[in-house]
């Protein structure tokens, strides 16, 4: 795969405005579960990151994703601003010469073993690594069309996470009473591993308005 200047612009910008507009869903789905600030969160840390998008795009794609990072942690807060910025840096860190699918798969599972370490936390605790692990296996696994698998896997694996107990996060205060919602995190990855198949397969990314809203209760 190539990635010129000009599709990692649009790789970064795309993920920032697909979040920023799902700001409210995913504050909604946080205000059910935790604190209601996972969307003002992730929206204030993105509008940072394309405030920067000159600059990034200007980038090796390693120092580029290494900078959205950066702005995440300092800009997001929460326990999300740390675990998404360290997922980006590390990424950044792994990031491979060229970029081929198994290649790709490593640097992210680089990416993915960050966060567990930072967040003290693994699969089946109600949190973002319930996406951004299926994710990974299948990113290496899929032999077939790779986008479509990637959208179904970071959209069935969200969904499995409502029926989960948190263990990890704000949400695990509320014991046996998380049962039954979208982990808000879980969403906002499914979000940017969509725009991020989208983009990568020349698709326009859809907007708030025509992407499934999820229902938080
Ligand atoms: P806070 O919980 O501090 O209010 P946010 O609302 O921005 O922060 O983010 C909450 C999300 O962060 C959760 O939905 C979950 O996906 C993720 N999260 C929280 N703690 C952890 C952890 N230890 N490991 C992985 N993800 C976590
Ligand atoms: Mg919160």
């Amino acid at each position: 795969m190539q990635i010129d200047a000009q599709l990692q612009r649009k790789l970064i910008g795309e993920v920032a405005r697909c979040v920023i507009d799902h700001a409210e869903e995913l504050t909604a789905l946080d205000q059910a579960v935790g604190d209601g600030d996972h969307g003002i969160n992730m929206k204030r840390g993105f509008e940072a990151v394309l405030g920067d998008l000159d600059k990034t795009s200007a980038l090796p794609m390693p120092e580029a994703l290494k900078a959205v990072g950066m702005a995440l942690v300092m800009k997001v807060g929460g326990a999300s601003g740390p675990l998404y910025g360290t997922l980006f840096i590390a990424l950044g860190k792994a990031f491979p010469e060229s970029p081929t699918r198994a290649a790709l798969a490593e640097a992210f599972s680089a990416a993915v073993e960050a966060v567990k370490t930072r967040g003290k936390s693994d699969v089946r605790m109600k949190t973002m690594l319930d996406v951004l692990v299926p994710v990974l296996e299948t990113l290496r696994r899929s032999g077939g069309d790779v986008y479509t698998e990637l959208r179904a896997t970071a959209q069935a694996a969200a969904a499995a996470t409502v029926p989960m107990q948190a263990v990890r996060g704000r949400a695990s205060f509320l014991g046996a009473r998380s049962v039954g919602h979208m982990d808000p995190g879980a969403r906002s990855s499914w979000l940017m591993v969509e725009t991020v198949a989208d983009v990568l397969e020349g698709k326009q990314p859809m907007t708030s308005t025509d992407k499934n809203q999820v229902i938080s209760r």
